[in-house]
């Protein structure tokens, strides 16, 4: 009975290191102008509706669109 309750917990203590250690931010940059898009990881200091560099195609500015946590096909399989 005392083994059981130890080896729950410790595959529960697991499983909470491994939500702590996965998530990454994900910043969604677009250019209003061409529709360009692209995702980066996110940076500090960003922010919805920040300007950015100019735009690869068109020269005009991009602003970040959404920011977005990512989830990794890691977290969606059970790990064993
Ligand atoms: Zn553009």
């Amino acid at each position: 009975m005392a083994l059981s309750t130890y080896v729950l917990l410790q595959s529960r203590r697991r499983m909470t290191t491994m939500k702590l250690a996965t998530p990454s931010m994900m910043t969604t940059i677009e250019c209003r102008k061409c529709d360009f898009k692209s995702v980066r990881e996110f940076q500090r200091g960003d922010y919805v509706f920040k300007e950015l560099d100019k735009c690869q195609k068109c020269d005009d500015k991009m602003i970040i669109t959404a920011i977005s946590k990512e989830v990794k096909e890691k977290e969606k399989t059970f790990p064993f």
